[in-house]
């Protein structure tokens, strides 16, 4: 009888699990793509852009006014703005 003596090398388990696995945080995302809406191949814009930089620069909403994070111009809404 021949036996064989061989021996497989064991596979370790592995273990060792990565602790933090390359999840994505969840982010809010942000960016200037999230200012466009596309209706009907038609795309319009979610808040005005800047009057003094123009078009291009979004200006924030803060509730009762625009401002522009770019020069600081400061729009307040006006009625039907806030419709
Ligand atoms: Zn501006």
């Amino acid at each position: 009888m021949s036996e064989n003596s061989e021996e497989e090398p064991e596979e370790k388990p592995k273990a060792r699990k990565k602790a933090g696995k390359t999840e994505k945080k969840k982010k809010k995302e942000r960016g200037v793509f999230a200012l466009y809406k596309i209706e009907n191949d038609n795309v319009s814009r979610l808040r005005p852009t800047c009057e003094r930089c123009g078009p291009g620069y979004f200006m924030a909403d803060h509730g009762d006014r625009y401002t522009c994070g770019h020069c600081g111009f400061t729009r307040y809404k006006l009625d039907e703005d806030k419709k």
